[in-house]
């Protein structure tokens, strides 16, 4: 029997833990997955804390409902080690990214092809063990793509920070032919909004970060401007630029982002919020009609969607933005960096 090896949670607010324990079988339509890359995103933060901040002092408790240990990462990217006998054209050696956000099957949202949405999901690495590990357990083979000639690492971190961009400028819808769209926030999510957005879009999109390497990354990467939201004048001087922005994607998620994306909307403008990092949002709600104002806010995407975003990725040539690559065994150290803001771009775990 093989063994396999995971970065376990064994306690909230913990330092990930080596646990090493036999590989599942799998058993009827399942898959087992031999990982090769695994992306470290913002939300496994989260998970670890065990909770999400609300704003003030509210936190939201995401520590019920998983077994401990428990092993994180939904970014994962393998090689098909062994099927059930049921697993129609889960051929062993197939290198495949994993569709991460599944569902119940059986729920509205699931039937309506939004198993992100699932009132009871089995997100990998979330509500079911999941990538920072050697091996991984697919219940059916329809959650695996193939992603050749992409890279392992690019492939995976298409599947949460690639899936929630292509998702979030999805529902922009039409705006951005009118100008150009904003992209706050440069983190992973961010970075890869912007490589997206330059492929789906004729106009270069502007970008916003608070970071100076960040934005000075993204102007490397083929955004028109890059603006400072701290600085008082990054206002004046967008609304000079475009008169209003129609379509803005807010991927950090806090008070202060929210309130800068929807202080540069103009008529029939609408942003997207796709971070979660945290606040308390006011906002004069006749705003809403008088600037015939959208905000909308997702969550990953769909099967479908990564489908076509990999289709994508692939037809225009998207290249992927920079990522280090560091050993499982370095999860903590990562996830470590990640909350000290130490990351520009991703980084992918190599088991
Ligand atoms: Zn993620
Ligand atoms: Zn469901």
């Amino acid at each position: 029997m093989t063994q396999m090896h995971r970065q376990s949670l064994l306690a909230y607010g913990q330092p990930l833990c080596e646990t090493v324990v036999d590989c599942p079988t799998p058993r009827g339509s399942e898959v087992l997955v031999r990982i090769e890359r695994c992306g470290v995103c913002h939300s496994d933060l989260h998970l670890q804390d065990g909770y999400f901040l609300l704003g003030g002092d509210k936190k939201l408790d995401v520590s019920a409902g998983r077994p401990l240990p428990f092993t994180l990462g939904h970014e994962i990217a393998g090689v098909i080690e062994r099927a059930g006998e049921a697993a129609e054209g889960a051929d062993v050696g197939r290198r495949v990214a994993v569709y991460p956000w599944i569902g119940c099957g059986a729920c509205p949202a699931c039937l309506g092809g939004e198993e992100n949405l699932c009132a009871s999901p089995r997100h990998l690495g979330v509500g079911v063990d999941g990538g920072f590990a050697t091996h991984v357990l697919i219940p059916h083979p329809r959650y695996l793509l193939d992603y050749a000639p992409l890279s392992a690492g690019f492939a995976a971190m298409l599947m949460c920070s690639g899936l929630t961009a292509y998702s979030a400028l999805k529902r922009l819808a039409g705006r951005p032919e009118r100008g150009p769209v904003m992209l706050v926030g440069l983190g992973g999510v961010g970075m890869m909004g912007l490589a997206i957005a330059r492929a789906l879009f004729r106009t270069p999109p502007i970008v916003a970060d608070i970071d100076a390497e960040k934005r000075k990354a993204a102007l490397a990467a083929g955004a028109a401007q890059a603006y400072d939201p701290a600085d008082p004048q990054a206002r004046k001087a967008i609304m000079t630029a475009t008169g209003g922005v129609l379509s803005a994607c807010d991927f950090v998620g806090s008070d202060k982002s929210l309130q800068f994306a929807t202080g540069l909307l103009g008529r029939g403008g609408k942003v997207v919020v796709t971070g979660l990092l945290g606040g308390t949002f006011s906002i004069a709600t006749a705003m809403f009609g008088i600037k015939a104002m959208t905000i909308e806010g997702t969550l990953t995407g769909t099967l479908a969607e990564a489908r076509e975003l990999l289709d994508l990725v692939r037809a225009k040539n998207i290249q992927p933005i920079p990522t280090r690559e560091r050993p499982l065994a370095q999860a903590q150290a990562a996830l470590d960096d990640l909350r000290a803001g130490r990351v520009v771009g991703r980084t992918v775990l190599c088991a």
